[in-house]
C-alpha cells in the first residue's frame, strides 16, 4: 500500500441572513473547515481534517503531497516525523501543525483500515463508544438557554458547555439557571473566552464552583500561563485549555506551568491523533485529565473520539451543537449520542463515509478568495470586525 496523492477539500457554509449565533467575537456569519484525503494507490482512502485558515492548510498540504507520494500510509508516526520536519522553518504551531495533523489522521484511519480494525480498537480501547458534550449555549436570553439546554438533554447529551464572557451578572445568573434546569445528574462547562483579569476569574470562579460547574474553560488568553498558574487552585473548579496550543512541546510548557487541570488537545488543531495521544501520555504522567477540545466538523470529532474511547484518563469529547451542517450532514451516518455517549463504528479507521452531495454543496472552490464575515474563529474583511466591548466586571 502506497499514498498516490493527498488532496486539501475546503468547505464553507454561511448561515441565514448571515447571522448564526452571538459570542464575544460577534455575530458568526458563517464557518470554514478543511477536509484532508489521502489516496492511496490501491484505491482505498483516509480522510482527515484541519481547523485552520484554509489557504494556509491548502499551502502546506500542496507542498506535503509530492513528498508523500510513493510512501507506506501505515508508517504513522515515521511519517508524521518526516512532515514535522519539512515544515519545521516556518511551522511547529499554527497552521502547518494542525495542516499535517489532518494528514496524521488520514493515515491514521488507512492504518486502521488496512488492518481491518477501528482506530480506537488499534488504540486499545474495548468499547465503542465514549462520553461526549454538546457544545453550544452562545450567549442568549436565560430563557432561550433553558429551552436549548433542553434540546441538547432530548438529543442524548448529558453535558453540555456554555459561553460566557458577556458581563458579571451574566456570567453568573445564566449558569445557574442552566445548571437548575438541566439537574445535578447532569454536567454543565463554561468557556470565558479569554475575556477575563485574575480578579473577575476569582470571582466567576468561586460563583461556578458553588452552582457546581464540571469546568472552567479559558477564561484567558493561551499566552497568559501566569494567570492560569496564579488562578489554578484557588476557587475549587477544574481548570481547563488547549485549543489553542500546539504539539508535544506546546503541552509540555502548559502542563509543566502547572497552566491547568483538563488539557483540551484537538486532533484538527494541534498536530493530529499521533500528537493527542503524546499529549495524553504527557497529561497522565502529571495526573491531568485530557478532553479534546473540537469545533469544526464530524471527522474532527470522529478523530479525537478514538483517542478519549482508548483513553482511562480522557473525560469526555466537544460536539459542536450550533446547527453547523459540517456536523450534522458531512457524513452518511451522522454521529449519533446515546445516553451521553458518542457511538463509534466497529467498521475499519474512522469508520466514516463522508455524505458527497454534501461535501459538493458545501465546497469553497478557492480557499485564497474567502468571502468576507466573521467565521466564529477567523475574521475575514474589516466591516467584520465588531467584537463586544472589553469585558466590565
Ligand atoms: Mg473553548
Amino acid at each position: 500500500m502506497k499514498i498516490d496523492r493527498v488532496e486539501a477539500i475546503h468547505l464553507r457554509h454561511e448561515y441565514p441572513n448571515q447571522h448564526g449565533f452571538e459570542s464575544s467575537g460577534g455575530i458568526t456569519s458563517a464557518r470554514l473547515t478543511s477536509l484532508v484525503l489521502v489516496h492511496t494507490d490501491r484505491g482505498q482512502i483516509g480522510v482527515g481534517s484541519v481547523y485552520s485558515h484554509p489557504a494556509l492548510v491548502d499551502v502546506v498540504i500542496r507542498q506535503l503531497d509530492p513528498l508523500l507520494r510513493g510512501r507506506d500510509p501505515r508508517e504513522v508516526e515515521e511519517l508524521w516525523e518526516l512532515m514535522y520536519g519539512w515544515t519545521r522553518w516556518y511551522g511547529r504551531k499554527g497552521a502547518a501543525m494542525s495542516a499535517l495533523g489532518g494528514i496524521d489522521v488520514a493515515l491514521w484511519d488507512l492504518r486502521g483500515q488496512a488492518a481491518d480494525k477501528p482506530v480506537w480498537r488499534l488504540l486499545g480501547g474495548t468499547t465503542p463508544a465514549c462520553p461526549a458534550y454538546a457544545s453550544a449555549l452562545l450567549w442568549n436570553s436565560i430563557e432561550g438557554l433553558k429551552s436549548e439546554a433542553q434540546r441538547h438533554l432530548a438529543r442524548g447529551f448529558r453535558r453540555m458547555k456554555m459561553r460566557l464572557g458577556r458581563n458579571l451578572d451574566y456570567d453568573v445568573n445564566a449558569p445557574r439557571a442552566v445548571k437548575r434546569e438541566i439537574g445535578p445528574r447532569c454536567d454543565l462547562m463554561c468557556d470565558a473566552s479569554m475575556r477575563y483579569t485574575v480578579d473577575i476569574a476569582r470571582r466567576v470562579g468561586r460563583e461556578l464552583a458553588q452552582i457546581g460547574v464540571f469546568w472552567f474553560e479559558e477564561p484567558f488568553a493561551p499566552e497568559d500561563l501566569d494567570s492560569f498558574a496564579a488562578l489554578r487552585g484557588t476557587v475549587g473548579l477544574p481548570l481547563a485549555a488547549g485549543e489553542n496550543e500546539f504539539g508535544l512541546q506546546g503541552f509540555t510548557e502548559v502542563v509543566h506551568r502547572q497552566a491547568v487541570d483538563i488539557v483540551q488537545a484537538d486532533a484538527s488543531r494541534c498536530g493530529g491523533i499521533t500528537e493527542v495521544l503524546r499529549v495524553a501520555r504527557l497529561a497522565d504522567q502529571a495526573a491531568l485529565k485530557l478532553a479534546p477540545h473540537s469545533w469544526s466538523d464530524a471527522v474532527a470529532v470522529l478523530a479525537n473520539a478514538q483517542v478519549v474511547a482508548a483513553t482511562p484518563h480522557a473525560l469526555t469529547v466537544e460536539v459542536d451543537q450550533t446547527g453547523n451542517p459540517f456536523i450534522e450532514e458531512l457524513l452518511v451516518e451522522p454521529l449519533r449520542i446515546v445516553d451521553g455517549r458518542l457511538q463509534l463504528s466497529e467498521r475499519p479507521g474512522l469508520g466514516l463515509e463522508l455524505n458527497r452531495a454534501v461535501v459538493d454543496r458545501l465546497l469553497l472552490e478557492n480557499p485564497y478568495q474567502i468571502p468576507n464575515g466573521w467565521y466564529s474563529d477567523m475574521l475575514f474583511g474589516a466591516d467584520w470586525n465588531k467584537p463586544a466591548p472589553p469585558y466590565e466586571g
